[in-house]
């Protein structure tokens, strides 16, 4: 285990990576965000289902209890970040991340592969 925060890899929310490994390994999805350092929240990727058994709960003033139904619950974990790599929109397919300037300046990140600028996708076009 590696416990030094590695950041060169630059994924960002809105980003489509493909997962490497794991039970999800090959599946896409859209980074909703960094949950912690080295930690991503991928969309419909890592689901995790939680079964609720049906339970009874008192309310205070009520005389009957009120049964809350069960259920399975599928909530997103979060994933590695070396487990995932950011796609490549013109390749489609996992590439590195190359960090590089625009000659003003800016920060910008480059297909290790193609060299195009990678762009993460608005946020408003993931939400459905
Ligand atoms: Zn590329």
């Amino acid at each position: 285990m590696r416990s030094t925060y590695v950041n060169t890899t630059e994924i960002r929310a809105g980003d489509t990576v493909a997962v490497l490994a794991g039970k999800d390994a090959g599946k896409r999805g859209v980074v909703k965000g960094l949950v912690a350092p080295g930690r991503v929240l991928v969309e419909g990727v890592n689901k995790a289902k939680k079964h609720q058994k049906p339970r009874q709960k008192m309310s205070s003033g009520s005389q009957t209890p009120t049964i809350e139904p069960g259920g399975i619950i599928e909530m997103e974990m979060p994933l590695a970040i070396s487990n995932v790599a950011v796609v490549c929109s013109k390749c489609d397919r996992p590439v590195r991340i190359k960090a590089s300037r625009t000659s003003d300046g800016k920060k910008q990140r480059l297909c290790g592969r193609c060299k195009g600028v990678l762009t993460a996708t608005k946020s408003k076009e993931v939400a459905k």
